[in-house]
């Protein structure tokens, strides 16, 4: 599987609260329509969508095959519409990463070609 998921703050999550979570992001690789999955998770977990998003926010996933071309920390999906945008990159640089790059193309400008 490409797409994992972690968990933060872990000490305030239930075990139920975790399965929503890997339940959520599984739409991912399933490719299940995204407006069904979500009603499907509320009936489930017997939940609203706010509580669903609340609990998502919990956790964290990230891309095994998209990594920082600086650093090579895991690119890190918020929302699963993300994955697409962020496999469709020809690179893919990090937070941490950016601003310095940045900095430093200012100072020696890169031919965009
Ligand atoms: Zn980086």
């Amino acid at each position: 599987m490409m797409l994992n998921v972690l968990f933060g703050l872990d000490f305030m999550m239930t075990a139920e609260q975790k399965q929503l979570c890997l339940d959520y992001w599984s739409v991912v690789d399933t490719q299940e329509n995204y407006a069904n999955h979500l009603h499907r998770l509320c009936q489930t977990y017997e939940v609203s969508p706010e509580q669903v998003f609340k609990t998502v926010q919990l956790s964290y996933a990230y891309l095994d095959d998209v990594t920082c071309v600086t650093c090579g920390m895991n690119c890190p999906i918020y929302l699963p519409a993300d994955v697409s945008i962020m496999r469709s990159k020809d690179s893919w640089t990090c937070d941490h990463c950016l601003p310095v790059l940045e900095r430093e193309n200012r100072f020696y400008p890169l031919s965009p070609f």
